[in-house]
């Protein structure tokens, strides 16, 4: 053996190389099971829709999503393999309606009745040109193409980057993926059960095929929301992936 190295894997790589394999074959199996597309390369037609990664909804922000900051990583990897990025960014004037602190008597994560029906009342929350409303640090994306900024009606809330929570009021992002010939869009980022799944919800509605991709999401889950978005999700055509069916391809 002194001098030459053996052909063969030592035990410790036969080991590695035995449970890289497993692992493999368990991810293949469950992907096949759940019908999951093993691995989609993006192309020019596809853009990468990334919500909401802001200071407030990150840990010690006012509106903090639980182990929020693991969406990071995930997303700066993945935004290198789109051509075309989009960033939003939740955009509030100050006592903006979705703030419990503009409805005398109600506490955050209360449910109230607007004009455009029920509410969630937040803590307030990434207020236009405060620290919190700002794009983590960490985030590393300087091929964004647009930045689209939501919430900014006074007395209309707006969860999803399309439209408002009117049903009604258009940001015009639509528009904006059409003319750039966008078909496909794939959603990650913060609160997979409200901003996440609404955008999901809306792009589906414009037309266009939709994927979220869940380890790239982390959701706010208050009184069984995360389970209700998924089921919605589901209900309107949105496919959920991992992101490693376009890291992997
Ligand atoms: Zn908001």
């Amino acid at each position: 053996m002194s001098g030459k190295k053996s052909v063969f894997p030592s035990r410790r790589d036969a080991v590695l190389i035995t449970s890289a394999a497993l692992a493999a074959t368990t991810v293949i199996g469950r992907k096949q099971a759940r019908g999951d597309i093993m691995s989609i390369k993006p192309t020019p037609e596809d853009v990468f829709i990334v919500v909401d990664v802001q200071n407030d909804f990150l840990p010690g922000g006012a509106l903090a999503v639980k182990n929020g900051d693991q969406v990071i990583q995930p997303i700066n990897a993945l935004a290198r393999k789109f051509g075309n990025v989009v960033q939003t960014q939740d955009w509030h004037t100050k006592g903006h309606v979705s703030f419990a602190s503009a409805h005398s008597g109600m506490k955050p994560f209360e449910v109230t009745k607007l004009a455009y029906g029920d509410q969630v009342l937040w803590p307030d929350h990434c207020v236009q040109g405060s620290q919190g409303a700002a794009f983590s640090d960490r985030l590393d994306l300087p091929m964004v193409q647009l930045v689209i900024r939501k919430g900014y009606h006074p007395n209309v809330d707006s969860y999803s980057a399309f439209v408002e929570a009117d049903h009604a009021t258009k940001t015009g992002l639509a528009g904006y993926l059409r003319e750039r010939g966008i078909t496909r869009c794939f959603v990650a980022g913060l609160a997979t059960d409200f901003c996440v799944a609404w955008t999901a919800m809306d792009a589906t509605k414009a037309g266009f095929d939709t994927y979220v991709i869940e380890d790239a999401s982390r959701g706010i889950d208050t009184l069984g929301s995360l389970a209700a978005a998924t089921r919605n999700m589901d209900a309107a055509g949105v496919k959920r992936i991992q992101s490693q069916a376009i890291l992997g391809a």
